[in-house]
């Protein structure tokens, strides 16, 4: 059986909007009729609800690839301290299951014509006192798309994300930027107008999209299908 192909999403930071984009990639993939499997391995600053920890980030994922039936499996572990995944565990008495972050996919593969891992932080985020976000990264083998702040500063987030993706190991595979606006526009931001052209003069991998605060839809359309396939020319 051929592996689905997969999107593994970072971002430039916390709070860019990774969950959001890597929902409208879902949700653009469920409209061209795939089946998407979607992953988060690692979430902290759940919360708690009874004697279970829920994780938001899953369940928008979840509703976004329609596949809330699943939801324990989109994100397998989960800590309630707002803190690095290693940090939050121990703080619960807790380790990560580093085996389970990495084999946690499988269920995905198995079940699903494509693949998106949301990573949690960004590409150099700690997950464990040995692994970075990165690691992960390089394990599922699946390009990156990054998620970046269309604010001030921006440019050079996702150039230092993009130097971090090249430096790693053999290098990571980038198939693109999205830039995003988690909140709304801060008045007198007027970078926004041209961050984009700025960092496309300066990124190799393509400023795949520009996405307004509360957009739903990607305009124009971008084929995740082909970025994803991508990935697996020359892979295993
Ligand atoms: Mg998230």
């Amino acid at each position: 059986m051929r592996e689905p192909p997969g999107l593994f999403i970072t971002g430039t930071d916390t709070s860019v909007g990774k969950t959001y984009v890597t929902a409208m990639v879902a949700r653009a993939l469920r409209q061209a009729g795939h089946r998407v499997g979607v992953y988060k391995p690692v979430a902290t600053g759940c919360g708690r609800e009874n004697d279970r920890v829920i994780c938001d980030d899953a369940v928008v994922l979840a509703e976004a690839a329609e596949r809330l039936d699943e939801l324990e499996h989109v994100c397998p572990q989960r800590f309630l301290a707002p803190l690095a995944p290693h940090l939050a565990a121990a703080a619960e008495g807790k380790a990560v299951n580093v085996e389970l972050l990495r084999r946690g996919i499988n269920y995905w593969r198995a079940e699903s014509d494509v693949v998106l891992i949301e990573g949690a932080g960004g590409l150099m985020s700690p997950v464990t006192d040995e692994l970075f976000v990165a690691d992960l990264a390089a394990a599922f083998g699946y390009p990156l798309v990054i998620v970046a702040r269309n604010a001030l500063g921006t440019i050079h987030q996702t150039l230092t994300t993009l130097i971090a993706a090249a430096a790693f190991e053999e290098g990571l595979q980038v198939a693109g930027i999205v830039l995003n606006q988690p909140q709304p526009p801060a008045t007198g931001d007027v970078s926004i107008a041209s961050n984009r052209a700025e960092l496309a003069r300066r990124a190799v991998p393509p400023v795949l999209s520009e996405v307004a605060h509360g957009a739903r839809l990607f305009e124009p359309t971008v084929d995740w299908i082909a970025l994803a396939a991508a990935g697996q020319s020359g892979a295993d």
